[in-house]
């Protein structure tokens, strides 16, 4: 058996020889390595260019996930994974053409479209979830937003609230929003509103017609606290993957949560055929994410059902720090409570308690405050 001396000697005789050359002993420094350990330096920052966020999602795979990792490592507990689960409360019919949606009316998915679910029926889906480890439940309509629903958004105002008496963190994503709504959610208690970015500015024309990128960056001018969705898959290039970062890490306030979505194409929608993403695709942009918004927590959401146990542990070695669980997400097949727990047991994850602190702080502040909740739709 080889000795580390020996090794080391073997290495040194080697460089003292012609046939290897000094530098094959350096090694060069990724993008990768570079800004991660600015980061660390650092901490947050809102200046990123796109070629510097292009040039930390062109590094070498393995060296892009190992740095994500130390990132991951510095700004986080690396074990603690948040489980949030979402229930679609109001599903199907919605007016949008989101082309990746089984909900849009445009298509023939066969979805049902069903009215807002009642009180009860949401409150049981919560207990449900909180014991089955969920710390966050987040409720999902299919509207293009909340304006004229005013019975249906006081009866969320009310769900909000006993969900969050329950000692969960609460999210919605229910469309475009007006400021007074988001302050009304504020108040009821809500964590985050997640609003849906999809994609970056000039692919987006390509996914949704019905609504332009400059409304929903308005909806999330009205939500601080921002769960936003980053969707892989949508038939986009890289460029829009890094176009989409670069939007998310150069708002004034990094986004609570940035969700990453591996297509699930459906049936009837218009990216029926698109071609699924592949894993390393989603560790280029958990760990890029990971690197330009450190302190977010990088969600393992839409299409996770298609990885296995090892390439989930890739995607959280890369940053990744919450899933969605439960059965469905929204109205696509998802990983069940069972197997999550599995997973938890073998790869030696904790779940994540949830955290009210400065929800608590916001929500004194919520009248005064201008744009107080933020967004996911
Ligand atoms: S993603 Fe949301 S807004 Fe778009 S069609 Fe589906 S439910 Fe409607």
């Amino acid at each position: 058996m080889l000795s580390i001396r020996s090794v080391l000697g073997w290495q040194l005789s080697l460089r003292r020889s012609k046939w290897l050359p000094l530098q094959c002993l350096c090694y060069s420094s990724s993008a990768a390595a570079v800004e991660a350990e600015r980061t660390v330096r650092e901490g947050p920052r809102n200046d990123w260019t796109k070629p510097q966020i292009k040039s930390i999602y062109d590094s070498p795979v393995l060296d892009l996930l190992f740095h994500g990792a130390q990132v991951h490592r510095h700004a986080h507990n690396f074990r603690e994974v948040q489980q949030c689960t979402l229930l679609s409360i109001k599903t199907g019919g919605c007016s949008e053409d989101c082309s990746y949606c089984p909900q849009s009316s445009r298509y023939d998915t066969g979805l049902k479209a069903q009215k807002l679910m009642n009180k009860d029926a949401v409150i049981q889906a919560a207990q449900k979830a909180k014991e089955a480890g969920s710390t966050r439940f987040c409720m999902g309509a299919a509207w293009r937003d909340t304006i004229g629903r005013k019975t249906n958004f006081n009866n969320i105002l009310e769900y909000v609230k006993e969900i969050r008496e329950m000692g969960m963190e609460v999210c919605c994503t229910l469309g475009m929003l007006e400021k007074q709504q988001a302050l009304e959610l504020k108040k009821a208690g809500l964590t985050a509103y997640n609003h849906n970015l999809d994609t970056s500015r000039e692919y987006y024309p390509n996914v949704i017609t019905t609504r332009s990128y400059d409304e929903r960056l308005e909806t999330l001018k009205h939500v601080r606290e921002a769960g936003i969705n980053v969707c892989s898959g949508l038939g986009e290039a890289e460029e829009d993957r890094v176009g989409l970062l670069h939007t998310l890490a150069t708002l004034p306030t990094h986004p609570e949560s940035v969700p990453i979505n591996a297509l699930l194409a459906v049936k009837g929608t218009p990216l029926q055929d698109q071609k699924p993403v592949e894993v390393w695709e989603m560790v280029r942009m958990i760990a890029t994410a990971r690197i330009v918004m450190p302190k977010a927590m990088v969600r393992l959401s839409a299409g996770r059902v298609r990885f296995s146990m090892p390439e989930q542990a890739l995607c959280f070695l890369a940053g990744a720090n919450s899933i969605f669980t439960g059965e469905k997400l929204l109205t696509t097949p998802n990983n069940d409570f069972d197997a999550d727990k599995l997973m938890f047991k073998i790869l030696g994850l904790t779940p994540k308690a949830p955290s009210f602190s400065e929800d608590e702080t916001s929500a004194s502040e919520a009248e005064n405050c201008e744009e107080a909740v933020s967004s996911s739709g």
